[in-house]
């Protein structure tokens, strides 16, 4: 499966757009666990985060495809776009599901840049995975909702204006069934911030911007309740297909970054008189490295094809994510043996890459689930959850 030629361009500027931020400016942010503010604004202003948004809104109404491609390329040039990355998908819930009104009132103003919609809030600590056991509540009083809960690991809240919510608005108990009862809102930080919202740092193993986030008595304002009330499970779970598309792409370019960098100090470093490329114990690695990474690609490259025709693309968009994100590891470990000693040096960027690439074999969805869900839904084996 080939790529359409046309998108060389939009992999040019890219890449262009990334060689302003090189390996000193992301090292920087890594020690100091600081936002890369600059980066996320030019790619905004490059209208790059805005791929997804129909061109009638003020986007750029690109493909999945297309959109993979940007990620990719970030991830390729050495930066990260975890920064950024749900500004790109998030949006997809209020395209699809919200009033026209809704629309109009936000898409345009994210695709300009003066809004940013980078927080996605579902994960709570009590209840990991198993969303529908999450207990934050949205309760309806007059024509606002009052939230109250906790949400955790909630990326990027202190740097987005606005957050995706998912919170049970009918109790579990009385829900219609297992799936009802959750809604889905848009959230005006700016406005709840202090004010019934507080966020909390988490430091991680690398700089992600993630946080905490705690509700207390939160008005959100009842038109800011995206469709049914009650269906937004439902809604949270047609945004997923992109989101594992994306990431995966990002996977595929940290690949492509670790491969690159291997084979080519591979073939410079010299030991015992000639370059420690030429052991097989060296090059195989890479090059099985490689092999899995393209296999992967090729996976999200049909994920992505699938979704944009609006085929149902559940499990390639997951097989995309668990092929892509394990061979996105399996370079990064590749690509510190390759360099020995140096793999651990800061200088070299491929320690700060090796953990940052770990992420995705747990988030946004970790392996084990990924796993059932194509033995439930492809293979027909009994649910074991
Ligand atoms: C840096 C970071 C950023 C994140 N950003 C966001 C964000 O912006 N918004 C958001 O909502 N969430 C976010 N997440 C949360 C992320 O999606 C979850 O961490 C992830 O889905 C795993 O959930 P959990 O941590 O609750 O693990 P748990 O659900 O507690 O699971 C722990 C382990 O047990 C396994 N497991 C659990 N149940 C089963 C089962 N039935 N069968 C087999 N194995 C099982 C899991 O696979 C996992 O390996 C982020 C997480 C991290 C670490």
């Amino acid at each position: 499966m080939t790529e359409a030629a046309d998108l060389a361009p939009i992999r040019d500027a890219v890449r262009g757009l990334c060689a302003d931020f090189p390996g000193e400016y992301w090292r920087r942010l890594d020690r100091e666990r600081a936002y890369p503010g600059e980066f996320v604004a030019a790619l905004t202003k490059a209208g790059f985060l805005a791929a997804l948004i129909p061109e009638e809104y003020g986007g750029s109404g690109l493909t999945m495809t297309a959109a993979a491609a940007i990620m990719e390329e970030i991830q390729a040039a050495g930066c990260n776009g975890a920064a950024c990355h749900a500004q790109m998908y998030t949006m997809g819930t209020l395209l699809r599901h919200g009033t026209a009104a809704q629309k109009e009132r936000y898409l345009p103003a994210i695709a300009r840049g003066e809004l940013r919609l980078q927080a996605f809030g579902v994960t709570e600590p009590t209840s990991g995975t198993d969303t529908l056991s999450l207990r934050t509540t949205a309760v309806r009083d007059g024509d606002h909702y009052i939230v109250n809960g906790q949400k955790i690991w909630t990326s990027r809240a202190e740097h987005s204006d606005l957050m995706l919510l998912l919170a049970r608005t009918t109790p579990r108990e009385a829900a219609k069934s297992r799936t009802a009862g959750l809604s889905v809102f848009i959230v005006d930080m700016r406005a709840a911030k202090n004010n019934g919202l507080t966020i909390r740092p988490i430091r991680t193993m690398m700089n992600h911007a993630t946080t905490e986030v705690f509700f207390e008595n939160m008005r959100v304002p009842a038109e800011n309740l995206i469709g049914t009330e009650g269906e937004g499970f439902r809604y949270i779970l047609s945004g997923m297909n992109a989101e594992r598309i994306l990431i995966a792409a990002e996977c595929i370019g940290d690949g492509k970054w670790f491969i690159d960098k291997a084979a080519s100090y591979a073939r410079d470093r010299v030991v015992f008189g000639r370059p420690i490329g030429q052991n097989q114990g060296v090059q195989f690695p890479i090059a099985r490295a490689y092999i899995g990474m393209r296999a992967a690609e090729l996976m999200v490259r049909e994920a992505a094809t699938l979704y944009e025709a609006g085929k149902d693309c559940g499990a390639e968009a997951n097989m995309a994510k668990h092929l892509a994100a394990e061979a996105s590891w399996a370079a990064a470990d590749m690509c510190v043996q390759t360099h020995g000693g140096f793999g651990f040096a800061e200088e070299f960027d491929i320690e700060r890459k090796f953990r940052e690439t770990r992420l995705y074999t747990v988030a946004p969805i970790s392996t084990n689930l990924i796993l059932s869900y194509i033995a439930e839904h492809v293979l027909g084996l009994p649910r074991s959850y």
